[in-house]
């Protein structure tokens, strides 16, 4: 049996008009800010990616870039404008941070009700708790539209999740529950992650380990979705964030043969998660109507 590569942006493409109209219905023009410190270049590819997408979809943005030595107070003080800021509908403070800024406190800067990211306390509770109205973290909620457009049903499934973290992995985790799916959670400190994953019908993985999943930790029949975004240097340039060429946590030659269903790097969760950040900036535009 061949196997289904689950093509992103596809899927993507097939959503934008329905984004479109709920865009054009609005009475003004739903504007982001990114708030950007530093150069990082993988920060900037993010953003350039970002920046491309609201224009194509007739969405504004504000890109205002900081020192990486900016204080704590100065870029909170940056965020408050943007909050009292009656154009600005949604607010994404790109990350990872610099190690001098207290991050929860950054991100609990932001006013919860233009918190794209829905990484604010305020937000995550809602998030954790399942609410309908709750805005959800865009890699969760682009990986929940891309299964149902899919037609993967998670009702029921057995899905190993790999990775914890706030931005990511907890988001996926509460999303598969929040789905009746029955939900394994692995990390760093797993000792024998082929034994998880194997036992898997959904394997997500989102650790940020080029190669980590290999043709022996996965089963036939198994979906694969790998949310792992590792930048290969010195090799050709890619499409998708530009300069940069991309590959997954995943095998993808070796667990391609093997499994029923996988996502490609680039070309995979990754349109999904740009395309669901806006679908949160438009949620929070019609909550504020
Ligand atoms: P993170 O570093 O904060 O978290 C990584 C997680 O993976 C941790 O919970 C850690 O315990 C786990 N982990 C690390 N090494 C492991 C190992 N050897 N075995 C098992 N678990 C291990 O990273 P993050 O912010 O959660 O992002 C994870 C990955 O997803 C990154 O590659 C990031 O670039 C990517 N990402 C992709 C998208 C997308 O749209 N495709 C969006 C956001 C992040």
């Amino acid at each position: 049996m061949s196997t289904l590569i689950l093509d992103g942006r596809a899927t993507r493409d097939a959503l934008i008009p329905g984004l479109m109209k709920r865009v054009q219905a609005l009475s003004y023009v739903p504007t982001l800010a990114i708030i950007q410190v530093g150069d990082r270049p993988d920060s900037t590819a993010f953003i350039r990616a970002k920046k491309a997408f609201a224009k194509k979809i007739g969405i504004g943005e504000k890109h205002i870039q900081t020192t990486e030595t900016v204080s704590q107070s100065e870029l909170i003080d940056i965020i408050k404008e943007c909050n009292a800021d009656k154009g600005i509908h949604g607010i994404i403070v790109q990350l990872p941070l610099p190690i001098h800024l207290d991050r929860d406190a950054v991100i609990d800067a932001i006013e919860p009700k233009k918190d794209v990211d829905a990484l604010t306390a305020w937000s995550v509770k809602r998030w954790l708790e399942g609410r309908e109205d709750a805005i959800m973290p865009a890699t969760a909620r682009g990986i929940r539209t891309f299964l149902k457009m899919y037609k993967i049903d998670l009702f029921g499934k057995k899905v190993t999740v790999i990775g914890r973290s706030m931005l990511v992995g907890k988001p996926l985790i509460t999303m598969c529950l929040n789905e009746n799916a029955t939900v394994t959670v692995c990390h760093s400190k797993t000792p024998d992650l082929a034994k998880e994953t194997k036992w898997a019908d959904v394997l997500i993985v989102a650790a940020g380990k080029q190669g980590l999943i290999q043709a022996k930790h996965v089963k036939r029949g198994q979906v694969i979705i790998d949310v792992g975004i590792n930048s290969v240097t010195g090799e050709k340039l890619d499409d998708e964030i530009e300069g940069v060429r991309l590959v997954g946590d995943v095998d993808f030659e070796k667990v391609s043969k093997k499994v029923a269903a996988i996502t490609p790097v680039p070309g995979g969760v990754g349109p999904m998660t740009v395309f669901s950040l806006f679908e949160n900036l438009v949620d929070l535009c019609a909550g504020m109507n």
